[in-house]
């Protein structure tokens, strides 16, 4: 059985150090271990930033695709091989601005995927320009009087797409953030987990003591029912989507291939398919 070490590659990462998306990759190294997968049996998809180079940092099958298009290439990965557990990664950038329109359909499609998401609310690779993750009033040299845009809410926007598996965490409490993605792995269908993960160079304002000033622990909601979709959107409004730990799951749901007959043979005969004896017992 594969351990930690197994994830692990011989290539240094080029993130500036104190870089949260160091912890990150520590969290998919661990959480694939944890959950008993083989590297050969993990592909990591990512996009385009400084989140994106994390595909080549772990010892798994990777994918460093192009700007905002990690999930079609990973729900591609996973349609053509099922078997495999397939991540996408990327940045707020990435996966909230050019790539906003897949994630919303994929969330949708509630294919099983686990989409993690490194949110440093700025676009840290091009050095340093507001993103959708950005507050409002955010000073930056593409906004130097302010951005006058609204942060968008991804939390918000998974849930009304119909999320079946939504968690935040940050990369400052590995030990949660392990098992969110761990819990985010298990889950048959889609899971976004947004990662508040700052960027130390070019965000002076959403640092590491900013994260542990604002953020709302679950842990620390006593009742709180992550079943319960309403009492989640509600949560996640009154927190100003600063909740970390699991916030939504739906298990009743099917996934997207569970939900085509022609994937799951279990059931079905030649005269389901159309097919003849000789092609159905070639699948
Ligand atoms: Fe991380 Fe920011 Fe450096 Fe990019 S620029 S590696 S996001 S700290
Ligand atoms: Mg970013």
């Amino acid at each position: 059985m594969a351990t930690l070490k197994d994830f692990r590659n011989n290539v240094k990462p080029n993130w500036c150090p104190g870089c949260g998306d160091f912890s990150v990759q520590a969290a998919i190294q661990r959480a694939a271990a944890n959950v008993g997968l083989e590297p050969e049996g993990l592909a990591v998809v990512s996009g385009i930033g400084c989140s994106g180079r994390i595909s080549g940092y772990i010892n798994a099958y990777g994918f460093h695709g192009i700007h905002g298009r990690s999930l079609p290439i990973a729900q591609g990965v996973k349609m053509a091989n099922r078997d495999l557990t397939v991540i996408a990664s990327g940045g707020d950038g990435d996966g909230f601005a050019i790539g906003m329109g897949h994630t919303v359909h994929a969330i949708r499609r509630n294919i099983d995927v686990t989409y993690i998401v490194m949110d440093n609310q700025i676009y840290g690779l091009t050095k340093g320009q507001a993103s959708p993750r950005s507050a409002e009033g955010f000073k930056t040299k593409s906004t130097p009087l302010g951005t006058i845009e609204s942060a968008i809410s991804p939390l918000e926007v998974a849930m009304a797409a119909g999320a079946t598996f939504v968690a935040q965490s940050f990369s400052s409490n590995l030990k949660q953030l392990t098992a969110v993605i761990e819990a985010g792995l298990n889950h048959k269908g889609f899971s976004l987990i947004n990662v508040f993960s700052p960027c130390v160079t070019f965000n002076k304002v959403n640092t590491y003591d900013w994260f542990k000033e604002n953020i709302v622990d679950l842990d620390e909601i006593p009742d709180y029912d992550y079943t319960n979709r309403v009492m989640a959107m509600t949560k996640i409004m009154e927190t100003n989507s600063m909740l970390t730990g699991i916030i939504y799951q739906n298990k009743e749901k099917k996934s997207y291939e569970d939900s085509i007959p022609t994937f799951a043979k279990e059931g079905l005969t030649k005269q389901d398919l159309h097919i003849s004896e000789a092609d159905f017992n070639k699948m």
